[in-house]
């Protein structure tokens, strides 16, 4: 999309059918939030909303703790 690249936070939290079913994940600024080890799979609703609190903070400091499996940009929830 064209346009002004500003940095506005619609976070959103949802939950996977499909790829890894029944996990969650948190999207937030046209992306996904990934964790700097590029993770970005939640085991609980909890987890995720605390993913989003990190990106609204600057993602800065250490990452909520998450699940080890690599979340791909693409996926298919
Ligand atoms: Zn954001």
């Amino acid at each position: 999309m064209d346009g002004p690249a500003r940095t506005h936070h619609e976070p959103l939290i949802q939950q996977s059918t499909y790829t890894c079913a029944g996990m969650w994940w948190a999207h937030c600024c046209r992306s996904i939030i990934t964790r700097p080890n590029h993770t970005g799979w939640c085991s609980t609703q909890d987890d995720a909303q605390a993913l989003i609190d990190w990106h609204l903070a600057g993602e800065i400091g250490p990452a909520p703790v998450g699940t080890d499996v690599p979340l791909q940009l693409d996926l298919f929830v």
